[in-house]
């Protein structure tokens, strides 16, 4: 246990979690899921989960299941001391950081397979994750039971696929998902954006810039032309390898070739070792989307 600004407490294990939240069954839990190495875009979601319920809960997870094979799990930046110190400064009730053992105690003898929205965009080179994140999500909606979980729309097909299982599987919790952070440039927070040398992390802005280029022109030209616009932005502006340039609908992830409903334009880059994710939500009316709720109750 942790004394900092406010009482937070650490709880390590599921034993600990079901006796705290065992007395506060009558309060609104807001629940912010993380994998740690926290920065803005976490807080932003804290803060706003603080706002919103009686009783926050955050988690720090690195969830092992859904990295795949040759992905980063066993360099992805673990620093909890410095997270704590940052949590402390906001008034978070518990912060769950489980062992591995304690939420995969043995080998799981099922999947949970999303089989829609998941075989697009990152599902092309990361088939397994979005599994993984369905599986690590459904267990801890199933131990924290929160009235609302938050969610970054940086990670916007992950927020798509949490909106296919809560809906399907009705999991009685709200999801929010909160406007992407990022720096004074317009770069993405992003927990990997620690992998970048200084002159890519002083590029890396440009992903941005060039999704903006490509809503300006939402209106005027076929989705195939705006694609290919911010290609063309991308390949002048920054010396990364593009894995895809997407318009979609969103949250269903199907081809559109209008703006008659809402779509995202989402872009992935492998710049040195770091694969950047990100992207823009524009509505039907071609304004960009701020915060998405989905509350299926
Ligand atoms: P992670 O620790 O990367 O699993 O992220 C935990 C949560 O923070 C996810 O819901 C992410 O979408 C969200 N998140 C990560 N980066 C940002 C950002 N730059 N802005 C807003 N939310 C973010």
């Amino acid at each position: 246990m942790s004394k900092g600004l406010y009482d937070m407490e650490i709880i390590r294990t599921l034993k600990q979690l079901n006796e705290k939240l065992a007395n506060v069954q009558s309060k609104s839990v807001g629940f912010v899921p993380t994998m740690g190495a926290l920065h803005n875009g976490h807080l932003s979601l804290i803060e706003k989960a603080r706002i919103e319920n009686d009783l926050l809960v955050v988690s720090i997870f690195v969830n092992p299941s859904q990295f795949g094979p040759n992905e980063d799990l066993k360099t992805y930046p673990r620093q909890e001391g410095a997270d704590l110190k940052l949590i402390e400064l906001i008034d978070v009730d518990f912060v769950f950081i489980p062992e591995v053992s304690e939420i995969y105690p043995r080998e799981m003898g099922m999947e949970i397979t999303p089989i829609k929205r998941t075989a697009v965009l990152c599902g092309q080179t990361r088939p397994t994750h979005f599994a993984g994140v369905a599986m690590i999500l459904i267990k801890l909606f199933n131990l924290v039971q929160p009235t609302r979980a938050y969610f970054g729309l940086k990670d916007a097909q992950q927020f798509a696929v949490i909106d296919l299982f809560v809906t399907d599987l009705n999991i009685p919790v709200e999801i929010i998902g909160l406007p992407t952070v990022r720096n004074q440039r317009g770069l993405a927070l992003s927990s990997r954006n620690a992998y970048l040398s200084e002159i890519a992390y002083n590029q890396a802005h440009q992903i941005h810039a060039a999704l903006l280029a490509g809503h300006k022109e939402i209106k005027n030209y076929t989705f195939e032309r705006i694609k290919l616009i911010i290609l063309d932005d991308l390949s002048k502006r920054i010396n990364a390898k593009v894995e895809y340039v997407e318009i979609l609908s969103y949250p269903e992830l199907e081809d559109i070739n209008e703006l008659s409903e809402q779509i995202i334009i989402a872009v992935a880059i492998v710049y040195e070792s770091a694969r950047l994710i990100d992207n823009i939500i524009i509505h039907s009316d071609g304004t960009l989307a701020q915060e998405i709720r989905r509350n299926i109750q």
